[in-house]
């Protein structure tokens, strides 16, 4: 067996000791004779599956009594269209637009009222996160939408927006249990697990319990009313059984590794790693304004296209996979979610020493 340094934005890489473990219990869960992807989502066996990830993920988070959480399908572009059909009370609601999955956001918000767009990073290909101090929030707004981390750009919100007053939602699909997070400050935030978390197919909803309500939009579908799910803690049909007991594992992981605290340290340290020595490359430069760099996404370029695609292979012999740019930006984007080691970053920086070396002119 050899494993590669993913470098992947999503489905993306999850902890060693994750796989070993499900690897372990695939033909025979703790002695009841059958896989996980095999039992009733009714069973007992799965009921502590689904009860102890949720447990988990409140502690890890600090998720207070009065939020819920739910574990639903539909990725985070369903959550896009969920949100208003759930709290576009007065049918009016402001985005900040500051990449392809806000405005994507924004666009669906469209369908059921009048989205509005109070601030945007268009303007400059999205490699700033706006000045949000004093946006021109409407008075009528149900709720400021934004996006946290952009997956694609790479910029991250170091400070949240002042929604003056009104409730705040979130995408965090990308920077999801990264660092410690504030939950009182946001009525409601999501994120896809496949980015940070676990295998692709669920995202998490966490909720203030006040803004779980039967008045939603007229013709929202049962399945897509926040209090179905609430009312049978998630499990009102099929779930996605293997990707809650694989988050569930995850969780575990977090908690015996220091919990977010320290994953956050981690994650700064092998962020400064990369950004630092983009900062005096030569041949390399990062996309995005130094104070809104994400910890997550990292985007860079030498400005020629040949050698960007010249160091994407290269560095995929070497055993660094998956670094090539989102095609909106370019060149290369390497994603340092939580599972990926120290020894990872350290092992792309010294070949971009090495690339540099040979290809600077
Ligand atoms: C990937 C991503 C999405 C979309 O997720 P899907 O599960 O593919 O629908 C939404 N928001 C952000 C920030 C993402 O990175």
């Amino acid at each position: 067996m050899s494993r590669v340094y993913n470098f992947s934005a999503g489905p993306a890489v999850l902890p060693e000791e994750v796989l070993k473990e499900a690897q372990e219990e695939m033909m025979d869960y703790r002695g009841c004779g059958m896989s996980v992807m095999e039992m009733s989502h009714r069973s007992k066996m799965f009921d502590d599956i689904i009860n102890e990830a949720e447990q988990d993920f409140r502690e890890l988070v600090g998720v207070p009594d009065n939020y819920k959480i739910l574990f639903l399908q539909g990725g985070g572009s369903l959550q896009f269209a969920q949100i208003p059909m759930n709290l576009m009370k007065n049918r009016v609601a402001d985005y900040i637009i500051t990449g392809n999955w806000a405005k994507k956001a924004y666009q669906e918000a469209q369908i059921y009222g009048k989205a509005n767009a109070v601030a945007s990073s268009e303007d400059q290909n999205y490699t700033y996160i706006p000045d949000c101090s004093d946006l021109p929030i409407d008075d009528d707004a149900d709720y400021v939408y934004i996006c946290e981390n952009n997956t694609i750009y790479g910029t991250e919100y170091k400070k949240l927006p002042n929604t003056k007053g009104k409730l705040l939602v979130a995408d965090v699909s990308s920077n999801f249990l990264s660092r410690p997070i504030d939950v009182e400050k946001y009525g409601l935030f999501f994120g896809g697990v496949q980015k940070n978390v676990g295998p692709a197919g669920m995202v998490i909803t966490v909720i203030r319990d006040d803004l779980i309500t039967d008045s939603c939009l007229p013709g929202t579908p049962t399945m897509m009313k926040y209090k179905t799910q609430a009312d049978k803690n998630s499990l009102y049909n099929t779930p996605n059984c293997w990707c809650i007991y694989i988050c569930g594992k995850v969780f575990k992981w977090l908690k015996k590794n220091g919990g977010l605290e320290a994953m956050n340290e981690r994650n700064e340290k092998k962020a400064k790693l990369l950004y630092d020595y983009l900062d005096q490359s030569k041949l390399f430069k990062g996309t995005v304004r130094k104070e809104d760099r994400s910890l997550m996404n990292v985007p860079f370029v030498t400005g020629d296209k040949d050698l960007d695609a010249k160091f994407v292979a290269e560095a995929k012999e070497a055993g660094l996979e998956n670094l090539k740019g989102h095609r909106t930006v370019g060149g290369m984007r390497a994603s340092i979610y939580n599972a990926m080691p120290y020894a990872g970053v350290e092992a792309l920086v010294k070949f971009m020493g090495e690339f540099e070396k040979e290809n600077l002119k």
